[in-house]
């Protein structure tokens, strides 16, 4: 394992730069590639080289020589990113994810793990917040309710044909809402565990207890943190699991229950303003069954757990940033 030579795509965001360290930790060989650096502390890899994959000629340099490949780049954001620029995302992911795959076998790397989303699950088994948890045998017939997720779909697939006709292994997971620190926090791109640290911190900082959700914030969903998400990443690419595999937490809350659970965290009391916004589906919930069969693991560390350990984060970051108190103590 420890000669092993590991390529990591999206090595400059969140989910990827978490799992360099780890990988470096376990003591793989490990190349970072990604069109920016990470943002908020300096990679571990042995390589890390600024590429856009979404061209042929980048993706055949970043998979020279390795063996095994986490295919994590893609142009992605929360809610309000990913349901306005539809076609940006699709054009963006299916170049880098043709081009990767076939990079990859093009170099003869023997095992290919790609990240995919709850997102390509169907719209209609979404429609209510108290949803059954979502099997992975539930993606057909195939309706996701995004751009964003019918790539991910076509990249499942694609993946699934190479593995079939081609020497190379591959590994398909499907993540429901990863979160924790070293995430985007802010700027548009943000998913809503840690928009909703940011507002609290602010609430916090600046003393009006006012928080924007969007719509009534009883849609659901579960959220799963970074250090699980890793372990399992690096689980199923050890596993002889070809299938698409779910990897998420399977303890639904609705995003008015994730507010009152930061404010917890930041230890103070908040007002909900409901507001008009992009909400995606109704209900989601992962179903666990597969995960524990496959892995003989689940995750572990509890939504309260992860959110206090994000939340410090940041909060470090509001301060750092907008300096409120300073401000607020100014004159
Ligand atoms: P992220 O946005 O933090 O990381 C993605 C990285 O890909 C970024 O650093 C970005 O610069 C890079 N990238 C974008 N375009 C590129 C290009 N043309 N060439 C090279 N690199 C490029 O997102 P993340 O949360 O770390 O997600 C990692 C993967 O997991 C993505 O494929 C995402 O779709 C998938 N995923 C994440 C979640 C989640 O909750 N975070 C849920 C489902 C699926």
């Amino acid at each position: 394992m420890a000669n092993k030579r590991v390529l990591v795509t999206g090595a400059g965001g969140f989910i990827g730069h978490h799992l360099v360290s780890f990988l470096k930790q376990k003591g793989y060989w490990v190349r970072g590639a990604d069109i920016k650096e990470p943002e908020f502390a300096p990679t571990k890899a042995d390589e890390f080289e600024l590429l856009d994959l979404r061209r042929w000629e980048n993706c055949l340099k970043a998979t020279r020589d390795i063996d095994e490949v986490y295919a994590l780049a893609a142009d992605m954001g929360g809610m309000g990113f990913i349901s306005a620029n539809h076609s940006q995302i699709l054009h963006n992911n299916l170049l880098i994810n043709v081009h990767t795959l076939d990079a990859a076998r093009e170099n003869g790397v023997k095992r290919y793990l790609f990240t995919s989303s709850a997102c390509i699950y169907p719209e209609y088994k979404q429609m209510e917040a108290s949803i059954a948890p979502l099997r992975e045998e539930d993606a057909y017939p195939a309706q996701p309710q995004d751009a964003y997720g019918w790539e991910k779909l076509v990249t499942e697939r694609l993946c699934t044909h190479y593995g079939e006709e081609h020497d190379m292994e591959v590994r398909i997971v499907r993540f429901h809402n990863i979160f924790g620190p070293l995430g985007t926090w802010e700027g548009g791109r943000e998913k809503a565990p840690a928009a909703m640290c940011r507002k609290i911190a602010m609430a916090k900082q600046t003393g009006n207890p006012e928080v924007e959700i969007w719509g009534d914030g009883e849609q659901t969903r579960s959220f799963c943190y970074i250090d699980d998400c890793i372990t399992g990443l690096h689980k199923l690419m050890r596993s002889d699991y070809a299938e698409p595999l779910n990897l998420g937490q399977d303890r639904m809350v609705t995003i008015n229950q994730l507010a009152d659970m930061v404010a917890d965290a930041a230890g103070i009391d908040i007002v909900k303003k409901h507001v008009q916004g992009p909400q995606g589906v109704r209900g989601r919930n992962s179903d666990n069954t597969r995960l524990r069969q496959v892995l003989g693991w689940e995750p572990e560390i509890s939504l309260e757990e992860g959110l206090a350990r994000t939340y410090q984060w940041i909060e470090s970051k509001v301060k750092e940033k907008y300096n409120v108190e300073q401000y607020l103590t100014a004159d």
